[in-house]
């Protein structure tokens, strides 16, 4: 299926009142598939937001194009897009009932009467506020605002629904019930939901696909399970999870590949690699007692910090080369200064883009 988003290319700088420019987004390639919930990940300043404006209109690239569904969106205003944007604040009208605020771009668009009626209805039960349509936005919860102005841009049937950081003025527990609720619209209504965050669970518990953003450029597109299982630079494996990271050089002797670390373990490598600088990844919890598997290779050191949280411990481990890493080990209580045999199975190392 065509991608219901083209982003080609764009670049935007903005100039800051002091006179610097900012280069936001650099020559940024993305394809935004059609019906699945794409997030847009990083840390805060990445460009993340510009780019969902880019997409709804409220902006300009200062070059390369942004398509949706196959039309160059070049000078199209906001409000003729196939898209709505659901803003952090949410932007209700405090004095509108429930039923105004979600009605209000259908009047504006001069919806026949009736139509409006039914079409509020049926948004109001997609995010589960039927019965509330009397109320006035200002008496509702932070969670039910939020559902209000998920409802005013649902109601306007977008081909691409743009969410900026649409959890960000909910407490935590709120977050957590909301993110299964996006995902269960997104699903019903099966069209393409665009989501901002920083928050790198909420990206890989709701998403179909995460684009992991830096400094105005896209360091990678994948599935959840890609961007915490593969990460492909050292940037999106310190970014998403917490992870062990090893530099050094590969030296290839007598067969097999290993790296040598700038403290000097020795890391046996899941695939030939030229000699050279490199660095490889491991998830914490990919490192396990040596005693688990004794024919797997081993990492032997002392446990520095060994903190219990309830499931697993998680320890910090001096290697006998001053290398630390960290591991998460379940059921198991290795406690501050013990000697510590530690395995890991080549093929889970990740061989880093440098
Ligand atoms: P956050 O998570 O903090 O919202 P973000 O990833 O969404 O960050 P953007 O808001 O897209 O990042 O900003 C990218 C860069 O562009 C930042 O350095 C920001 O300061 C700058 N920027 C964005 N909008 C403007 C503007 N209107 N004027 C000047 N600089 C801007």
């Amino acid at each position: 299926m065509p991608p219901i988003v083209k982003v080609s290319s764009v670049s935007k700088s903005f100039q800051t009142p002091d006179g610097r420019t900012v280069d936001a987004l650099k020559e940024v390639l993305l394809d935004i598939p059609a019906g699945r919930f794409t997030t847009l990940l990083g840390p805060s300043g990445c460009g993340k937001t510009t780019l969902l404006r880019l997409i709804g209109g409220f902006e300009e690239p200062d070059a390369g194009g942004i398509f949706i569904d196959g039309v160059l969106m070049e000078g199209v205003p906001a409000h003729k897009r196939p898209t709505n944007t659901v803003f952090q604040q949410y932007g209700l009208f405090p004095h509108m009932t429930v039923a105004q605020n979600v009605a209000y771009g259908l009047e504006v668009a001069k919806v026949p009467k009736p139509e409006i009626a039914s079409r509020v209805a049926e948004a109001l039960e997609l995010v589960r506020l039927t019965g509330m349509d009397a109320r006035k936005t200002a008496q509702l919860s932070g969670g039910q605002q939020q559902r209000v102005a998920l409802a005013r841009a649902l109601v306007l049937r977008p081909r691409v629904l743009l969410l900026d950081e649409p959890m960000a003025a909910l407490d935590r527990k709120l977050r957590k019930d909301m993110q299964v609720e996006l995902k269960r619209l997104q699903h019903d209504l099966g069209i393409a939901f665009l989501c901002v965050t920083h928050d790198q669970e909420e990206a890989l518990s709701m998403s179909d696909l995460v684009v992991v953003m830096n400094q105005g450029r896209v360091e990678q597109v994948g599935s959840p399970r890609e961007i915490y299982d593969a990460p492909e630079t050292e940037f999106v494996a310190g970014f998403v999870g917490e992870i062990n990271i090893f530099r050094g050089s590969v030296s290839a002797r007598n067969g097999d590949t290993r790296l040598r670390t700038d403290a000097g373990t020795l890391l046996e490598l899941p695939v030939a690699l030229a000699d050279g600088p490199t660095a490889v990844c491991l998830r914490p919890e990919k490192l396990r007692l040596a005693s688990a598997a004794p024919s797997l290779p081993r990492l032997t050191g002392w446990v520095r910090e060994s903190i219990y949280l309830g499931t697993t411990t998680r320890l910090s481990v001096e290697l006998a080369d001053g290398d630390r890493v960290l591991t998460t080990l379940a059921g198991v209580f290795p406690v501050e200064g013990e000697d510590i045999s530690l395995c890991y199975d080549p093929a889970d190392l990740r061989v880093l883009k440098r």
